[in-house]
């Protein structure tokens, strides 16, 4: 079973990945963007100011811990309750992530930060990074992203152009598809003709297939991505995982979906992680909530909360 730190989890089977070994170095939520489909919440403030948010040292020893438990990583993958690059000490955990081991290592972001010269010497020293272009002008990225407002889509645009000129990792660009809020053959063009720019080595295409806590979030239908990868060509392909659709209809049926998991055997957070494809935080945001109804119970054990159907419910 795996171990729970507080700043690791999985390692995860992951769709673009394989089996990611999760750094959180960001509290929930501190990001520069306020997206609408975004699973973590829509209250916090966005911010573009860098933090020292948690001690690298810290997860690098945790690191260093549950790498001896480990059979299989392909990546170890900075992301967070958050955006990552916000994290200050980010290009030094990725040089001390690198003295104690081969794995490579993946940074997802939003990319809104590459122009911030830190940031991209940060990020340089990644093998793989997972950016994020969900708009093809100004006005789609404010209804999209909903930036800070330091942010505009030009110096986002040219940020990502500027360092994809330098940087000797890959570049996985994530184009995250709405319903008639970026599907239009205009969108895609202008979308083209910033990708052609950036020349990345992936092209994924994703959309909402689970609820967005935001209402009025529409999945694009499976042949329509089919359809927008042929357009955009340069290799695209469609991540987005449609068996996950029935899954969770409602925030409702995932915490249906947690109570039936924990009733056959006790269930540690990174276990309904994997299982349901849910993010970590949004988890412990649902067992929280669970726990404090009465619904589930915790037991420690190992270093990791185990979660299961207390007795009483059960008779
Ligand atoms: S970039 Fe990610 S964490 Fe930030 S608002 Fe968008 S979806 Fe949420």
């Amino acid at each position: 079973m795996d171990k729970k730190t507080n700043h690791i989890f999985g390692p995860v089977p992951s769709r673009r990945l394989g089996y990611s070994l999760g750094l959180d170095i960001i509290p929930m939520k501190s990001c520069t963007q306020n997206c609408v489909y975004c699973q973590l919440g829509l209250d916090a403030p966005t911010t573009e100011t860098l933090s020292d948010f948690v001690d690298i040292d810290e997860v690098v020893a945790e690191l260093k811990n549950k790498l001896k438990s480990c059979d299989r990583i392909d990546y170890i993958t900075l992301s967070g309750s958050g955006e990552p690059t916000l994290h200050s000490k980010l290009g030094e955990l990725i040089e001390k992530i690198k003295s104690i081991c081969d794995i490579p290592v993946a940074v997802i972001t939003n990319g809104s930060l590459l122009w911030n010269k830190k940031v991209a010497a940060a990020l340089s020293k990644a093998d793989v990074i997972l950016p994020s272009l969900d708009a093809g002008d100004e006005e789609t990225f404010k209804d999209i992203n909903r930036p800070n407002s330091n942010i505009s889509f030009d110096k986002f645009v040219q940020g990502m152009i500027d360092f994809s000129a330098s940087y000797n990792g890959k570049i996985w660009l994530e184009i995250f598809l709405i319903k008639n809020r970026n599907t239009s053959d205009e969108q895609i063009e202008k979308m083209i003709s910033i990708i052609d720019k950036i020349n990345p080595d992936k092209i994924q295409l994703n959309t909402a297939v689970r609820p967005t806590v935001e209402e009025g979030v529409e999945m694009v239908s499976s042949s329509e991505l089919e359809r927008i990868a042929k357009k955009i060509a340069r290799g695209a392909e469609v991540i987005a995982d449609f068996s996950k659709k029935n899954l969770t209809s409602s925030n409702a049926d995932i915490e249906t979906n947690i109570l039936e998991m924990v009733k056959r055997h006790p269930c540690s957070a990174d276990d309904i992680v994997a299982t349901l494809g849910i993010e970590k935080a949004e988890v412990e945001s649902i067992t929280e909530r669970l726990c404090a109804n009465g619904k589930l119970v915790g037991k420690k054990r190992s270093n990791a909360t185990f979660f299961s159907i207390p007795v009483d419910n059960l008779k």
